[in-house]
């Protein structure tokens, strides 16, 4: 399928349109986000707080598994970020096992 506004390049961003012409303001304008309960949830224009996540995400910054995470969230409206979420930083001396570290998160 086709980008909603040039009809040259394949959809890959939210309104329907093509990466090209979502970052253009004035063309992104155009186009009506797509409504919040449209069955393809990954094609659903989201943007702004949403409520933090019920658990936090204990998989590394940059791994599959937090790239996973962090798409659950988006799909489901929730934040991005929970406050407890793993950091770099909370490691102080990691043992890595398979992506994941095996630390305990302190408060
Ligand atoms: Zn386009």
């Amino acid at each position: 399928m086709g980008c909603r506004h040039c009809g040259r390049d394949p959809v890959s961003r939210p309104r329907g349109l093509c990466r090209s012409c979502y970052y253009v303001l004035s063309i992104r304008d155009q186009y009506e986000p797509a409504p919040a309960n449209v069955p393809d949830q990954a094609n659903v224009d989201f943007c702004g707080c949403g409520q933090v996540p019920t658990e936090p995400c204990l998989s590394l910054p940059g791994t599959t598994a937090k790239i996973l995470c962090l798409a659950e969230r988006a799909a489901a409206r929730q934040s991005l970020w929970h406050p407890r979420d793993l950091r770099l930083w909370h490691l102080p001396e990691p043992r890595w096992s398979q992506g994941t570290a095996e630390v305990e998160v302190e408060d």
